[in-house]
């Protein structure tokens, strides 16, 4: 029995991982539920799932999770990061979104624990914080992200000396047809449905931009120690190839499903172990597969992803923190779409650039590219 916790339990990541756990109860328990604020959705779960103890950010919302569950330890505020250490723990799931997975991600590791990585903006940002936690406490990351878990596979069928590419798909998002002048138009409604995944609206709206597929961009060359010039993305917006690893004699491996999240969580779960899903399976009459190169200038976020890969220091924060900042201007209603990628361009060619060796500088540069996107002026 692998005792599980959910960091981010009431999101899209959270609610799936759930799921597969109460599809296998002999192999997984839930030890602890840890999330934002959405008490409602929180108490369903502590009553289904019963966990020894949950962490909840919000203050005021710790509170209502206290009084309702008197005999289960709640945590609340920065604290609830401390909960990836606890010894009971053999795998923790990292879906908070945002800057902020950063935290369960550096101390999961650091106490030697499995992490099942979704959150990508962690390893973007704090790459060298994370190799550093992962060397000296012996914790390990198996991805959850769909590409990263599909590259993740591939690779067994092959030595990583003989890899040639690691190729990320991109299903090209809501607008991947849409004219360069139309982008102007769209509403963060819009940009908040994605054509083939359901997901959280952060992600959703990364997904429209390509900034999600820049930040993957950077996550797989993190996660498997790839050059920038290793990675290629391509478009295939049946998102049913979810990404492949080419070898040098030219052979291409490809990981194949239906996009359900479910599965590379799973896969994350029972590593190396495969068991039965509760995804549905993949019919192949039924599909038509198709690829072609992504349109940089329409989507700057790609091309950008690669210059911050290129120069490292600060400019993958100031990409991640820039983005989150200039998205949540977005939803207000202060930048258009086609904005959005303007405003992460003014932090990252303002940030101060320096090696982000500690936590203090990785916090400095964080809060100054936020700083930055929300000065941003059109
Ligand atoms: P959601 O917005 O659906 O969920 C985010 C979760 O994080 C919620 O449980 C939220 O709690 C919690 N959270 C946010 N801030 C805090 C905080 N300060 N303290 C504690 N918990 C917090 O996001 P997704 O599930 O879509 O995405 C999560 C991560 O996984 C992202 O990094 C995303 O890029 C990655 N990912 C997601 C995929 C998907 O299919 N959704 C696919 C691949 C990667 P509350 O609900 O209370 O606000
Ligand atoms: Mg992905």
């Amino acid at each position: 029995m692998k005792s599980i916790a959910v960091f981010g339990s009431t999101g899209s990541i959270g609610k799936q991982t759930l799921s597969v756990c109460s599809e296998h109860t002999d192999e997984f328990s839930v030890y602890a539920l840890v999330f934002g604020s959405n008490a409602s959705e929180g108490i369903a779960q502590i009553e289904k799932f019963r966990p020894r103890i949950v962490g909840v950010y919000d203050v005021s919302a710790a509170d209502v999770v206290r009084e309702r569950f008197p005999d289960i330890e709640v945590i609340s505020g920065a604290s609830v990061w401390d909960i990836a250490s606890r010894d009971g723990i053999d795998i923790a799931v990292n879906g908070v979104s945002g800057f902020n997975g950063t935290f369960p991600l550096i101390n999961a590791l650091k106490a030697g624990k499995t992490v099942a990585l979704a959150n990508k903006e962690s390893v973007v940002c704090a790459g060298e914080l994370v190799h550093r936690a992962a060397r000296e406490g012996g914790g390990v990351i198996l991805p959850v992200d769909s590409e990263q878990s599909a590259i993740f596979q591939c690779l067994s069928a092959g030595k990583r000396e003989n890899v040639k590419r690691l190729i990320l798909t991109a299903s090209g998002g809501a607008f991947r047809t849409l004219p360069k002048e139309e982008l102007e138009k769209v509403t963060p409604e819009m940009a908040a449905k994605h054509p083939n995944w359901s997901m959280g609206r952060k992600i959703t709206i990364d997904s429209s931009t390509l900034f999600n597929k820049g930040l993957e961009v950077m996550e797989a060359a993190f996660l498997f120690n790839a050059s920038a010039d290793e990675i290629k993305v391509l478009i295939h917006p049946q998102s049913i190839v979810h990404s492949m690893v080419e070898y040098k004699d030219g052979s291409i491996i490809a990981q194949m499903s239906v996009p359900d999240m479910r599965l590379a969580i799973q896969y994350a779960l029972t590593y190396p172990e495969r068991t039965e899903c509760p995804a549905a399976p993949l019919d192949l009459t039924s599909c038509e597969l198709s690829f072609h190169e992504p349109d940089c200038e329409r989507f700057p976020a790609l091309p950008m992803a690669y210059h911050a890969l290129r120069v490292g220091g600060s400019l993958p924060v100031a990409y991640n923190s820039g983005n989150e900042a200039a998205v949540a201007r977005f939803i207000k209603g202060e930048l258009r779409f086609n904005e959005i990628a303007d405003c992460v361009a003014y932090a990252m060619d303002r940030v101060d650039n320096m090696k982000i060796d500690s936590m203090e500088k990785l916090l400095y540069c964080d809060k100054q590219a936020r700083a930055l996107a929300n000065e941003f002026k059109i």
